[in-house]
C-alpha cells in the first residue's frame, strides 16, 4: 500500500524474530540488530538518537527513570575503592546514591557545597574517578561555575557527569563544558506533560558502552510506550522551553516587586548572586524559581492552599505549573542544621512555571498571597 506513517508507532514488543538461526547467531554476535528488549527497542533508540543529537553527543541511552539513569550511570563507572566528588545541592535521591549505598559499597563520596570553590578544588586535586555535578541547583537556583572544577578533574584522569535537568538541552549544553556523561531525568522537560517517568543518559561511544552493559545487567530500562510520549514530548522541546522561560521571568519580576515577597531566586533576575555566570553559561534562565514569603510556615502554607491554577505537587517541568513548600516534601528528610545550608526556609516556595497565560499565573499567586498575609 502506498503511504507510511508519518510517526513511528511504539514497538510494543519485548522479543524480536528472526527468519534464520544464521540471523539471529549474526545479530547477537554484531549486537547489530535487535534481539530482546531490555537490550534494545526501536522506539526507545528513537529517543536515545533524537535527545543525544540535542545534547550534541554521540550516544543515549533510555531509562525507566532519571534515578535508574544515574545509578546506572554512575555504577558503570566505579569499583570498589573507588572515589566521587560532587556538590551537597544535587537532587535529593542522588544525595541518598553518594550518602547511603555507595559508602556500603566501599566507594568514598565527598559531598561538598558547591560554593566553597576552595575546598571543592582542594577535594578534586587528592584524585577522583567521578565528578558530579549539577546546576542550577535545586531549590535556590543557583548556578555552579562548570568550567574550572572540569579542567582540575579531567587534569586527575577524572569522568564529569552532569545532571542537566532544570536548565533542558535547551537552555545548557554541558557538552560545551566539557562533560563527559550528561543526564536527564525524562520525566520533567523532555517528557514535559507530567505524565510519564523516564531517564537519559547521553555520552560518547566509550561510555555508551559501559553503560549500556550494567543498563541491560540492571535492568531500568525505558519502556516503548513512554519512549513514544517523549518522542511526542521533544517536537515542541523548543517551543515550551521557550514559553517556560518566558513566562518564569515575567513571574519572577512579578514577584521581586511584590511587597509579601522577601527573596525571589530566578537566575535570569541582576539580583540573583549568580546572574553572570548563568548569563554566560546558560541560553536560557529555564522555568523554574524559588521565592521566601513574607511570613511563616502557616502563611506560607496558607498561600499553597489558596493557589486555583498553579497546581500544589512535586516534579516539574511541565506544561501545567506545579507549587510545593521544599520543607514539606522535596527536602524533608534534611536536619535543620542541613537545612538552613541549604537556604531551604520554612517560607520558601517552589514554583515550576509552565506555559500557561503568565498574567493568569501572576493573578493566581497574588490572590493567594493575599489570603494568606492581606
Ligand atoms: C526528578 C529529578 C531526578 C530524578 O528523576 P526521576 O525521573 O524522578 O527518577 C534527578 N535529578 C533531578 C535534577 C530531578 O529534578
Amino acid at each position: 500500500m502506498k503511504g507510511k506513517p508519518a510517526i513511528s508507532p511504539a514497538y510494543m514488543t519485548a522479543t524480536y524474530k528472526f527468519d534464520s538461526s544464521d540471523d539471529l547467531i549474526d545479530v547477537v554476535q554484531s549486537q547489530e540488530g535487535y534481539i530482546y528488549s531490555r537490550w534494545d527497542n526501536p522506539s526507545v533508540k528513537e529517543v536515545e538518537e533524537a535527545v543525544a543529537h540535542l545534547e550534541g553527543y554521540e550516544c543515549g541511552i533510555g531509562f525507566s527513570s532519571g534515578m535508574a539513569a544515574i545509578s546506572t550511570a554512575v555504577l558503570s563507572h566505579i569499583c570498589a575503592g573507588s572515589r566521587i566528588v560532587a556538590m551537597q545541592e544535587i537532587y535529593g535521591g542522588t544525595y541518598e546514591l553518594f550518602n547511603d549505598i555507595l559508602p556500603k559499597l566501599s566507594v568514598d563520596t565527598t559531598l561538598i557545597n558547591c560554593f566553597d570553590t576552595g575546598q571543592l578544588m582542594a577535594q578534586i586535586d587528592k584524585g577522583l574517578d567521578i565528578l558530579y555535578l549539577e546546576s542550577p541547583t535545586n531549590p535556590l537556583l543557583r548556578v555552579v561555575d562548570i568550567d574550572p572544577l572540569v579542567r582540575s578533574a579531567k587534569a586527575k584522569g577524572a569522568v564529569i557527569m552532569m545532571d542537566n535537568t532544570f536548565a533542558s538541552p535547551i537552555n545548557q549544553r554541558p557538552l560545551d563544558m566539557g562533560v563527559d556523561v550528561v543526564i536527564h531525568s525524562a520525566t520533567k522537560y523532555l517528557g514535559g506533560h507530567h505524565d510519564i517517568t523516564a531517564g537519559l543518559v547521553c555520552c560518547n561511544k566509550a561510555a555508551h558502552d559501559k553503560i549500556w552493559h550494567y543498563k541491560k545487567i540492571l535492568g531500568g530500562v525505558m519502556d516503548p510506550m513512554t519512549a513514544f510520549l517523549i518522542m511526542r514530548g521533544l517536537r515542541t522541546l523548543e517551543l515550551r522551553i521557550a514559553r517556560h522561560n518566558e513566562n518564569a521571568m515575567k513571574i519572577a519580576r512579578f514577584l521581586e516587586s511584590h511587597p509579601k515577597v522577601k527573596t525571589t531566586y530566578y537566575p535570569g533576575l541582576e539580583s540573583h548572586p549568580d546572574h553572570e555566570v548563568a548569563k554566560r553559561q546558560m541560553k536560557g534562565f529555564g522555568g523554574m524559581l524559588s521565592f521566601d514569603v513574607d511570613g511563616d510556615f502557616d502563611q506560607t502554607k496558607t498561600v499553597m492552599d489558596h493557589l486555583k491554577l498553579i497546581s500544589l505537587a512535586t516534579s516539574l517541568g511541565g506544561v501545567t505549573s506545579l507549587a510545593n513548600q521544599p520543607i514539606t516534601n522535596t527536602h524533608v528528610a534534611l536536619s535543620p542544621e542541613n537545612r538552613k545550608k541549604a537556604g531551604v526556609s520554612e517560607s520558601l516556595v517552589r514554583l515550576s512555571v509552565g506555559i500557561e497565560d503568565a498574567d493568569l499565573l501572576i493573578q493566581d499567586l497574588d490572590q493567594a498571597l493575599a489570603v494568606a498575609l492581606g
